[in-house]
Formats: C-alpha cells, sequence, structure tokens
C-alpha cells in the first residue's frame, strides 16, 4: 500500500513570532523545511481525478509536482510547475489557494486541505534549475506595456519562442503590484527582482520610467517595427468614497500608502519619502490591499490600527491567511461599518496652528446585511440613527482601483467598458489588430494568477497572429 500521511490537518507553516514582526518588514511566513514538505506532500493522494488541477487558474499539474516532492525531486517539481506557471516563488506566497485549488482538494472534504501553494512555495525556493537554451531569434518584435505579472508572463513566454521582447514600464522598477503594492514582508522584493532578472538573462529588454501614452504612443510602438502590443497596464488608480473630508491632510489611498512605502521605501530609517507614521489608523476595506495598508502601518509605527469594514467576517475578500495575521498582529476589525465623513483639526483662534487641516477623526454608522437577494447576495444597510465618531490620524482607503484612462485616451479606436477596462476577446485580443490585453486592465483589481493566466492566453495568441501574417 502507498505510504500516505492521513493527518486530517496541514503541516504549520513556520512564523516569524506576532509581537516581533509587528515591529520589522521580514517575511511573516518562513517557508516548510525539507522534513515538513516531505511530510505535507504525504498527504496528497495523487488522485486519478485530481479536482485540485480544475480550481488552478492555469491547471497546474497539481499531484504531479508534488509526487516529484515525495521522489526528492525538486528540480523535476519545478518543471512541472514551471510549464503552465511562470512565477511559482510568487503564486506559492500570494495565491488565493483557498477559494482555488486548495478548496477543490478532496483532502478537505474531512479535514484541511493539502497545503498545495506551501508546497509550491518550497518547490520555487529550492529547486534551482534555470533554462539555458533558447530557440534561435524570429526576427519578429513584440512589446508590452506594463511589467506587472501579466505583462512578464506574456514576455517569458514570447522570449523562449524567439521573439524580441520589449517591455515599457512607466516606474524606475519593474514587478507592478508586486513591487509597490504587496509589501516586503507578504513578498520580499528579492523574489520579485530575482524573476525579472531571469527573464533579463533570458534577453527580455526592460525600458524604465516610460510611460506609454505619454512618453511613446501604441500607434508609434508599431511605427518602431513592433508587430504587436501588449497591454498589461493593470487598474493603479485609486477609488475614494467621495465623502466630505477625503482631501484632508492624513488620507491617503491605499495605493499612494503601499508605494511610498514598498517603492519608495519610506519604511527605512533615513528615508527622506514623507508617510505618516504612529498615531491612529483608520483602514477603510476588507480586501488583501486593506490588510496590506493596516500591516504596513503597524510596521511604520502606528499606536492603534483599525479595519473599517461596511460587511462582517464572513464576507471578507482578503486571503483568510492575511486576516488571520492581521488579527494576531493586534489590527483591531470595526466591522459592519461604513465611514460618511472625515474630520479635520482646526483652530478658529489660530490658523498658524500646524495641526490645521490634519485628520481628526472619522464619522461612520453602522450596517447590517439584508436579506438574501435574488443573487443570494447580502447587502449591507445603514442602521438609522447608529451615527458615531472615532479618533484618527491617519485614514487609508482602500476601497477598490480602476485602470488607468491614460492607454484608452491615447489609443484611437482601443474600445474599453464602463468601468474603464479593456474589452478582449477569448484570446486577449482588442479592438485593434496586434494589440492585445490582460490582467487589471480589463478585468480590474484581481489576482496574480489570473493576470498570469492572461498574459499566457495572449501570448499564445500573439505567436499565432504573428506567423498567420509571415
Ligand atoms: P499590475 O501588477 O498592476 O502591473 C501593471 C504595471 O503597468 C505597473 O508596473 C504599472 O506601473 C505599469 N503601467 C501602468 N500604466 C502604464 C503605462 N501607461 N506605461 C507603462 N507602464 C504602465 N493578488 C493576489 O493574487 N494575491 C494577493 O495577495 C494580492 N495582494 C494584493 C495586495 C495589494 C496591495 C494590491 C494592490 C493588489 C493585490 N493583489 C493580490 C492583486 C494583484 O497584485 C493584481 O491583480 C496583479 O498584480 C495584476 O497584475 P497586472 O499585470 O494586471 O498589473
Ligand atoms: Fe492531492 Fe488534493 Fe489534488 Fe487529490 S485533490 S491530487 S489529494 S492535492
Amino acid at each position: 500500500m502507498a505510504n500516505f500521511n492521513m493527518s486530517l490537518k496541514k503541516n504549520e507553516m513556520p512564523m516569524q513570532d506576532p509581537v516581533l514582526r509587528g515591529k520589522n518588514f521580514d517575511e511573516v511566513a518562513l517557508g516548510y523545511t525539507k522534513e515538513q514538505a516531505y511530510s505535507e506532500a504525504l498527504r496528497c493522494l495523487n488522485c486519478k481525478n485530481p479536482v485540485c488541477v480544475k480550481g488552478c487558474p492555469v491547471n497546474i499539474d497539481i499531484p504531479g509536482f508534488i509526487t516529484e516532492i515525495k521522489n526528492g525531486n525538486l528540480n523535476g517539481a519545478y518543471a512541472i510547475i514551471s510549464k503552465t506557471s511562470s512565477l511559482p516563488a510568487i503564486c506559492g506566497r500570494v495565491c488565493p489557494q483557498e477559494t482555488q485549488c486548495e478548496q477543490k482538494c478532496v483532502r478537505g472534504i474531512k479535514g484541511e486541505p493539502v497545503a498545495i501553494g506551501r508546497l509550491e512555495r518550497y518547490v520555487a525556493d529550492n529547486a534551482s534549475v534555470e533554462i539555458s537554451t533558447l530557440p534561435e531569434k524570429n526576427g519578429h518584435k513584440v512589446a508590452v506595456v506594463g511589467s506587472g505579472p501579466s505583462g512578464l508572463t506574456y514576455a517569458g513566454d514570447l522570449i523562449k519562442l524567439g521573439y524580441d521582447v520589449t517591455v515599457f514600464e512607466a516606474f524606475h522598477l519593474e514587478g507592478g503590484v508586486l513591487t509597490y503594492g504587496i509589501p516586503e514582508f507578504r513578498l520580499p522584493k528579492r523574489i520579485v527582482k530575482s524573476e525579472v532578472e531571469k527573464l533579463e538573462r533570458l534577453g527580455v529588454k526592460f525600458e524604465r520610467n516610460t510611460v506609454v501614452g505619454k512618453t511613446v504612443l501604441i500607434k508609434e510602438l508599431f511605427e518602431d517595427g513592433y508587430e504587436a502590443v501588449f497591454v498589461g497596464s493593470g487598474a493603479g488608480l485609486p477609488n475614494f468614497m467621495n465623502i466630505p473630508g477625503e482631501a484632508l491632510k492624513g488620507v491617503y489611498s491605499a495605493n499612494e500608502f503601499l508605494t511610498r512605502s514598498n517603492l519608495m521605501k519610506a519604511y527605512k530609517d533615513g528615508s527622506a519619502t514623507p508617510i505618516m507614521k504612529g498615531g491612529k489608523v483608520v483602514v477603510v476595506g476588507g480586501g488583501n490591499v486593506a490588510m496590506d495598508a493596516a500591516r504596513t502601518a503597524l510596521r511604520l509605527g502606528a499606536e492603534k490600527v483599525t479595519i473599517v469594514y461596511r460587511r462582517s467576517m464572513n464576507e471578507l475578500p482578503a486571503r483568510k491567511e492575511e486576516v488571520e495575521n492581521a488579527i494576531e498582529e493586534g489590527i483591531e476589525f470595526n466591522l459592519l461599518t461604513n465611514p460618511v465623513e472625515i474630520i479635520g483639526y482646526v483652530n478658529p483662534s489660530d490658523p498658524r496652528d500646524t495641526k490645521n487641516g490634519f485628520v481628526k477623526q472619522i464619522k461612520c454608522v453602522k450596517m447590517e446585511l439584508s436579506d438574501p437577494d435574488e443573487n443570494g447576495r447580502r447587502r449591507p444597510v445603514v442602521i438609522k440613527g447608529s451615527e458615531f465618531t472615532m479618533d484618527a490620524n491617519v485614514v487609508i482607503m482602500a476601497i477598490g482601483t480602476s485602470p488607468n484612462p491614460l492607454i484608452k485616451q491615447t489609443t484611437k479606436g482601443l474600445e474599453v467598458n464602463r468601468w474603464g477596462g479593456i474589452i478582449v476577446n477569448d484570446n486577449g485580443k482588442t479592438s485593434l489588430d496586434g494589440v492585445y490585453a490582460g490582467g487589471d486592465a480589463v478585468t480590474g483589481a484581481s489576482t496574480v494568477i489570473s493576470a498570469m493566466g492572461a498574459g499566457k492566453i495572449a501570448a499564445k495568441a500573439t505567436h499565432e497572429y504573428i506567423q498567420s501574417k509571415n
């Protein structure tokens, strides 16, 4: 009989102590040891019909790679994952496995599912494989707008097919949200850097500080000889609630707050990047972005951090692990609560008082969830007369983002939907010939793995398009 581990529980992930980690930016989850990974791999039943694979947006051969861990062949496991996923060290850390592969895993019927994400991370961190031989250059040039996971995946797939690939990135560093959004303590930047360097070694060129739509237009890229352009420009435009007080000093969008900390290194002692540290911080929203902003504020030295979310704990869209980590670190949750106004400090007798114009409080109402509507959704409804105020020095809005309209505004004929998402067909093709798009620029804020999946689909379609033309 095969040797399986029938424990109902996943092997625990070693973690940094919650008290210590609330004061540093080092990675929180430390990764499985060899023994833990082997023991967890033995929990996989190597199912004939592996339903977990259907839950993975890029259909990684999950039992296949786990079998290689059992065999002690980490390079073999890495090769299997790499067939469909180009950024395993990243996905193993940030994918919402509990709603994808692990949600489907049969071991989850009675007990906990196999810790597929932790095993993926273990393989990516410990294998040592690199592609050394590439096909001959095929003489065709393609351009990529944005170096987030969709753009990096697209670039990686096409360089391996012999294309000349250039990625145009608005920022001075590559990685998109992986670099400027997700904090160091969840995704160390050395991992993103190493993925970008791998692509550079394969021949991908990166043009940093280049805003497509300003520095260069898509039309001009075609004039420069690029035969196709992939738009992976993400959804970096923050939404606000449009309530009074959002222009006060101390109110940030989560994007701005995290960019200042992650990309512009405001968290480092002696950094010249200004960011408000300390005091009482209120973060509005319940997704991954809200958790990241709250945990970053804590590490920057906040006295108290409160998440304000209009639904209940059951509806929090953030990854479960991140919510648990936030609670362990001491982040407070004010649920079924919605802000209606941000109140500023005013000293009428002294207009030069330096506190004038800064946030002082946030006014909120309590909510209750309605009966389910026809779609089964319970809407939050305001409880009359429930207004109350909370003290706050910093308010961070993490209520979603939309695609930036720049590319649409500067690219004639590019169709977008009413949310500003670029319209594509099933192959990632836009309304313009030779122009493909994918990731958050199409779907609005989504996930790393879905952005990668979109990059893959568009790369395949681009290859077919260019080959059919020639
Ligand atoms: P992005 O990652 O947004 O990259 C777009 C890139 O395009 C950026 O580098 C941008 O600078 C560049 N760009 C934009 N416009 C131009 C232009 N005109 N010219 C040149 N370059 C341009 N997902 C998960 O799966 N798990 C998580 O735990 C998770 N946590 C998150 C935490 C935060 C704080 C945020 C903000 C998002 C999180 N997400 C998470 C979502 C995930 O990161 C995104 O869905 C994913 O990064 C989208 O990838 P993308 O390639 O479409 O775009
Ligand atoms: Fe292994 Fe679970 Fe997938 Fe079955 S469903 S192959 S047990 S990971």
